[in-house]
């Protein structure tokens, strides 16, 4: 469930082109081939954080600030007014494997919402196998490398949730902005 498959990458590309046109986000000129992970997590497959680009655009946007700040705007922009696919043709298999990914993905913040909410942390490990498993049991699909990928981003600056260490050095996950 890392990578997705090649026909999710079709499918993926043809919603991208759907919801956002045929051009690459960055430069806005056509002829682009490749899928950008917006937030640069490659295991951050929802499709939310995916867009098309040229290779070169791609390779640019590590060094290019404008750039990054497109991604990150553009991402933000997705998730809050999410793309609803026209079901014609959709690959079945595919569809299903980008709704896994992002339920699992909801899964785990919601997981990492309510173990803060109660005991006001979560160590980094128990986030990470108690996630992993609640994704297992609810969608039959979940990995710790896929977990800790999309810890990380729910960690990041822009995300509800930070990590840091307890008074023993062990990391540990809080809610950022907590009073
Ligand atoms: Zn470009």
């Amino acid at each position: 469930m890392n990578q997705p498959s090649h026909k999710a990458k079709i499918q993926i590309n043809k919603w991208c082109i759907q919801r956002d046109g045929e051009n690459c986000l960055y430069c806005g000129k056509p002829g682009c081939k490749v899928l950008d992970h917006l937030n640069d997590n490659r295991n951050d497959n929802r499709l939310e954080n995916f867009v098309r680009a040229h290779y070169h655009c791609n390779i640019a946007k590590i060094h290019n600030i404008d750039y990054q700040v497109m991604a990150q705007d553009k991402l933000r922009q997705n998730e809050q007014w999410p793309f609803i696919p026209t079901e014609d043709n959709t690959s079945e298999e595919a569809s299903t494997e980008i709704k896994i990914a992002k339920t699992n993905f909801e899964i785990q913040e919601q997981y990492i919402l309510e173990k803060t909410l109660t005991d006001g942390f979560i160590t980094w490990h128990d986030a990470l196998y108690g996630a992993t498993y609640k994704c297992k049991k609810l969608t039959g699909y979940g990995s710790v490398q896929c977990t800790r990928n999309n810890l990380y981003t729910l960690t990041s600056p822009e995300a509800p949730f930070m990590k840091t260490k307890d008074k023993n050095k062990k990391p540990i996950i809080v809610r950022r902005n907590q009073n």
